[in-house]
This record gives C-alpha cells, sequence and structure tokens, in this order.
C-alpha cells in the first residue's frame, strides 16, 4: 500500500510522527508520504521510525495557497528537508498563520466562545496552529458533535471563526516545491468546488507552472470523484497520486492503509520512483 498523504501533530494530526509511522506499518503501509501542513519539522523523526519499521519515507509538505480567493492545498513530495528556500518560506507562513490563529479566536469570541486561543494551543503544543485544533475545542465544549458539522457551523466562510488570509501563490509553492527537488502535486481538487471552466484553468495553470501529478484516490473524495479526477488528469496529461490523508482516529475520512484501488488508464506520480529513488515497493 502505497499512502502519499498525511499528518501528524507537527500540524493537525494526532499521532506524533514516530507513532504515525508505526502505525502506518501497523495498518500494511510500505510507502509513506508525511505531508505536515506548512511544516516540515516532522521528517526526521518519521524517517528514523521508519527505519525500525521497515517502512519506506517520502519527504513530503503540504503547502496553502490562495488560488483566486480561494484556498487550495499543494502537496509536494520527495522535496529535500534541507533545502533553505522552502525552510524559509514555511516559516514565513507558520508566523502569519499564528496571526491568523488570534482572529479566529477573536471572531469565536464575539460569538460569545471564549479563550479558544489558549485552548486550541494547548492542543497543537509545538506544532502550527490550524482551523481542526480550534474544531476541538469546539466539540469538547458541545458545540457540535464532531469535527465535521463544527466546521460548518463554525470555521467556514461567513461564520464567526472564519478570517480571510492570504497564502502563499500558486507560482511560489510550485517553484519552492520543484527548486528542492520534489514533485508538485495538487491535493484533493475535488474539495475546492470550482465550476468546470474554472477547474480547467486551474489544472492549465499548475500544469503550466510545472506541476507534477493531482491526487485522484483520497479521502476528501467520493468514489465518483475518483474517475472523474483521473479523466481530468489523462486530459493534461498529468500523473496522478494518492492518499488518505489521514489526521487520526475519528477526525478522519479514511482509515489509514484502507484505500480504494486507482481507477485504471493513470500514470501514477510514483512511477519512476523505483529507479530514481531506489524505491523498493516490495518491501
Ligand atoms: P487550516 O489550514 O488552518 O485552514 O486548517 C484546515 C484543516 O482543517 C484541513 O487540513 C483539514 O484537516 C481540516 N478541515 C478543513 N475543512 C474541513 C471540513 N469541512 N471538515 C473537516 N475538517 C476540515
Ligand atoms: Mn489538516
Ligand atoms: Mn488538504
Ligand atoms: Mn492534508
Amino acid at each position: 500500500m502505497i499512502d502519499l498523504h498525511s499528518h501528524s501533530t507537527i500540524s493537525d494530526g494526532l499521532l506524533t510522527p514516530a507513532a504515525l509511522v508505526g502505525y502506518a506499518a501497523k495498518q500494511g503501509v510500505r510507502v509513506l508520504a508525511l505531508t505536515d501542513h506548512d511544516d516540515i519539522d516532522g521528517l526526521g523523526e518519521a524517517r528514523q521510525a521508519a527505519q525500525t519499521h521497515g517502512v519506506h519515507l517520502i519527504n513530503g509538505v503540504e503547502i496553502s495557497v490562495t488560488w483566486r480567493k480561494r484556498t487550495i492545498h499543494i502537496v509536494g513530495l520527495n522535496i529535500d528537508p534541507d533545502n533553505e528556500a522552502l525552510k524559509h518560506r514555511l516559516a514565513e507562513v507558520r508566523h502569519n498563520r499564528l496571526e491568523r490563529a488570534r482572529r479566529i479566536a477573536d471572531g469565536l469570541e464575539k460569538a460569545g466562545i471564549s479563550g479558544s486561543f489558549e485552548a486550541a494551543s494547548a492542543y497543537a503544543q509545538n506544532g502550527i496552529l490550524t482551523r481542526m485544533h480550534f474544531a476541538r475545542v469546539l466539540v469538547d465544549r458541545h458545540y457540535a458533535r464532531d469535527t465535521k458539522s463544527v466546521f460548518k457551523k463554525y470555521l467556514v466562510r461567513g461564520k464567526p471563526g472564519f478570517v480571510d488570509h492570504q497564502w502563499m501563490t500558486l507560482e511560489s509553492a510550485v517553484n519552492l516545491i520543484i527548486h528542492s527537488g520534489g514533485e508538485a502535486v495538487l491535493a484533493h481538487p475535488g474539495r475546492y468546488d470550482l465550476k468546470r471552466t474554472s477547474m480547467l484553468e486551474l489544472l492549465e495553470e499548475f500544469r503550466s507552472l510545472g506541476g507534477a501529478a493531482i491526487e485522484v484516490v483520497t479521502g476528501s473524495h467520493t468514489p465518483p470523484q475518483f474517475v472523474e479526477y483521473a479523466k481530468y488528469a489523462q486530459l493534461f496529461g498529468l500523473k496522478v497520486s494518492q492518499g488518505t490523508d489521514y489526521h487520526g482516529q475519528g477526525i478522519s475520512f479514511m482509515e489509514m492503509g484502507r484505500m480504494p484501488d486507482m481507477p485504471s488508464g493513470c500514470v501514477p506520480v510514483w512511477q519512476d520512483w523505483v529507479h530514481a529513488r531506489h524505491v523498493n515497493f516490495s518491501v
């Protein structure tokens, strides 16, 4: 099993990088990409655990991007965690995230929910602060029954805990990934709620910037979307990727190691890794 999208406590996952790798191994994952939001700090710990468990770790990241006033996510695979430009820009994003988290807390305060910044920070520990941390606080306090409904009621556009935020440009994110030796993958395209024309424009722009692949099988897509996005990939000559986007028990759309098959006729993003990167898929 190949899983190229997952999160640890470095961003909004529930398991430490080492525990995540251990769990992946137990669930039958042999090639795992750790792709924390805007942070690559977990990769060292994950790599050590990967050696212990016989998992092939792919160095990854999931970069937040603003494209036409929408937030989209670009996954970088096989990036170099020591690349200075990448480290520097991600540190900037994390700094801005902190300011954003304060504004989210202000918004929630106005809706009568106090102390959410401190509570979310306690969850985030030393990692970044995401809306997922706020969601967990609100579930604890019984504002909704699960993180999914909390998002709907409090954390999406038009709700008290939503703030407009300017993330990186698509061009910067793709360039950073490519210049650090990685491949850029458009994460969960089906989640952006784009009309077909806009989706075609996004894919065209992404490809012309040097984007390599799009996620087809992901916890964020329905089975009909697997087929739909496999077709988009073929249309644009893009490769395809797959990943659970695992965040932890109870807050994930797909269980680690339980991924449906990729539709036929796709070119996987890992196609050349066996030769180029010595990935042993049979371990
Ligand atoms: P942020 O990057 O701070 O905006 O946090 C976004 C994270 O929250 C995503 O990576 C998901 O893990 C989670 N998330 C976003 N939208 C939803 C949603 N509608 N339902 C559940 N989780 C969501
Ligand atoms: Mn997340
Ligand atoms: Mn994402
Ligand atoms: Mn993700």
